[in-house]
């Protein structure tokens, strides 16, 4: 594992050099896509100029060394999340596509009228929405498990929501608009404790950057995540899922390469994984992906959630001195996402006063609206920060909202 120098990471990510409105950039956008390093990028380069080629069926030499290449990732992914079987790793677009298989193959499969699905007040829309189309489909309940102003959801109410009817839990490890860290681990084991043990889908979109991930030691049933929030390529993604549970769903979609045989008559379907990935995958993406794993491992994210944890705490004290910011979230455990809102301004006004000093930040519902509703708010300001974030950066951020509090009021 390489030392963590800040400035050798920073120098990796072509980006972090340009200006914006004549200003250095400040990326503080990360949970909605983390930047590339040079690594990613040359790789993504390279693949256009020297592999392109479909995967999985040709006998040439560029489609062979593409599919390997795109195996590579698979594994890689598998040592990653340290899932028992490399065929548990389905490559998928994204979260949320992961999360609308799972929806679709296992809730129409297994899930029916009457039967309950809890989720979290604290979830992403792709989080959300698949499950109230399967509800509106099937005729489930989905419940809600509660959370208290600090945005930590309410273990004893998450109990009380099981019955002999939930069929499914689905909740995420780290809150994209209020940076809670949720106990997985023992979320995981209430719902598998159950008189019939219920399967868990963990939403890891905003974990995986962060958090080393286990998916044997949390013993969770379905995990997913998205490549362009761990430094790698858009359009690519997770489902890690269980083999048997895997193998006792439908597939997703039919087409190409998830066949074993078709006829007109019948057709039989491929096995794990590729009974999940019709048709031609993002093939770049999915090899490229594999560079950005590599970036993370030689950093090793023990050093990183350590340095992140030191930016937050920094970030977190000096917004707190700004006359009027209130933060909106502020769980015992939390991860590298602080947002807020400044008493008589809109957040809009403030992330648009932000870009003309060259700070990105985000600013609205962050796909969550019901969190903005529980708080009884249109939305926020949220700096997500990354491993290749400084302290001077938050201060420039300081500096940034008080003048633009300044301007507004
Ligand atoms: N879940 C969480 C917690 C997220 O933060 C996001 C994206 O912001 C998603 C799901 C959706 O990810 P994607 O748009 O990459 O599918």
């Amino acid at each position: 594992m390489k030392a963590f120098d800040i400035q050798k990471i920073r120098a990796d990510f072509p980006i972090l050099q340009r200006e914006v409105n004549g200003k250095p950039l400040v990326y503080f956008d990360n949970g909605a896509t983390t930047q590339k390093p040079r690594q990613v990028i040359d790789a993504i380069s390279h693949y256009y100029s020297q592999m392109n080629s479909n995967v999985h069926r040709g006998v040439h030499y560029l489609s062979q060394i593409s599919t390997d290449a795109f195996e590579v990732t698979r594994r890689k992914l598998q040592d990653f999340i340290h899932a028992k079987h490399e065929h548990e790793v389905i490559i998928t677009k994204g979260t949320t596509e992961s999360i609308n298989i799972v929806a679709t193959c296992f809730g129409r499969t297994f899930i029916g009228e009457g039967d309950e699905i809890i989720i979290s007040a604290m979830e992403h829309h792709s989080n959300i929405v698949p499950w109230q189309m399967l509800c509106d489909e099937k005729g489930c309940v989905l419940k809600v498990i509660p959370m208290n102003e600090r945005g930590e959801l309410d273990q004893e109410a998450y109990k009380s929501l099981f019955s002999s009817k939930t069929k499914l839990v689905a909740f995420t490890y780290v809150s994209n608009a209020l940076g809670t860290i949720n106990p997985v681990k023992e979320m995981i084991d209430v719902a598998h404790s159950q008189a019939v043990s219920v399967p868990v889908l963990v939403d890891a979109a905003q974990a995986v950057q962060h958090i080393a991930l286990d998916v044997q030691a949390l013993d969770v049933d379905f995990l997913v995540f998205s490549g362009h929030k761990m430094y790698g390529p858009t359009g690519v993604g997770v489902l890690y899922g269980k083999e048997d549970l895997l193998n006792a769903m439908p597939p997703y979609q039919g087409g190409g390469d998830m066949i074993k045989e078709v006829t007109f008559a019948k057709t039989t379907y491929n096995e794990l994984p590729f009974k999940f990935e019709a048709g031609t995958p993002n093939i770049e993406a999915g090899i490229c992906l594999n560079e950005a794993i590599d970036y993370i491992n030689e950093i090793g994210l023990d050093q990183i959630k350590a340095y992140e944890d030191e930016l937050l705490a920094y970030a977190t004290a000096a917004l707190a001195e700004v006359e009027g910011v209130r933060f909106i979230g502020t769980a015992a455990e939390k991860s590298s996402v602080i947002s807020f809102v400044v008493d008589g301004t809109h957040p809009y006004d403030i992330g648009v006063l932000l870009d003309k000093m060259g700070i990105a930040v985000r600013t609205g519902h962050h796909c969550a609206q019901p969190i903005m509703e529980f708080y009884g708010i249109p939305g926020t300001v949220r700096a997500s920060l990354a491993m290749y974030n400084t302290k001077e950066e938050v201060d420039a951020l300081v500096v940034g909202l008080k003048r633009a509090i300044g301007m507004l009021l």
